[in-house]
């Protein structure tokens, strides 16, 4: 099964100028939603890991199904003012302006080691900060992993010290 198929531009969001990559027609489709869990296992399959930290709100859809399916944990990252307990906040800058993404103080202890998964990796800054808030609370990266790479916006160039996977690349 191509999962491109299930994978739809839309034009002009949510600027104009963007061609915003809509996995809603996927997640639709239990063939295509179960196909895309199962190969993110094959890929995260290399990786030595406990944990798996994804980014609301479409990074959550498909960690929980993998966690579960591997039999690991998982652990949200959320917009500032969402989760309820002691957090560990970082602000990293978006194309126009900045953003901040929050994680629980106690999610991660020395030397877990963790899976950054997220739906789309575009110019990378979401997950560097991820992966920043993790390694200051005493985590490793065991890798990075997306559904979709958008590669002309070269996000690998910020995450060089890092082993990144994408199933579908742009
Ligand atoms: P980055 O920080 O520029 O890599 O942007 C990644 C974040 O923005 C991810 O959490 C994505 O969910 C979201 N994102 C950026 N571009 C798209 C897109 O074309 N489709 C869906 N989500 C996107």
């Amino acid at each position: 099964m191509d999962l491109k198929h299930f994978i739809r531009d839309i034009p002009d969001f949510p600027k104009p100028g963007i061609i915003f990559k809509d996995v809603t027609p996927l997640l639709r489709d239990p063939e295509a939603f179960k196909e895309s869990i199962e190969l993110l296992k094959n890929a995260a399959s290399f990786w030595d890991f406990d944990l798996i930290v994804a980014p609301e709100a479409r990074g959550f859809i498909f960690a929980a199904p993998l966690a579960l399916e591997m039999g690991k944990g998982f652990i949200p990252i959320r917009k500032p003012g969402k989760l309820p307990y002691k957090v560990i906040s970082k602000s990293y800058s978006l194309e126009y302006g900045e953003a901040a993404l929050e994680m629980h103080k106690d999610a991660i202890v020395e030397r877990n080691k963790v899976l950054i998964l997220d739906d789309v990796l575009a110019t990378g800054g979401t997950i560097k900060a991820i992966a920043e808030m993790i390694e200051e609370a005493g985590g490793e990266v065991a890798g990075i992993l997306t559904l979709i790479e958008l590669s002309f916006l070269e996000p690998r160039k910020k995450l060089k010290d890092y082993q990144v996977k994408a199933l579908i690349t742009y």
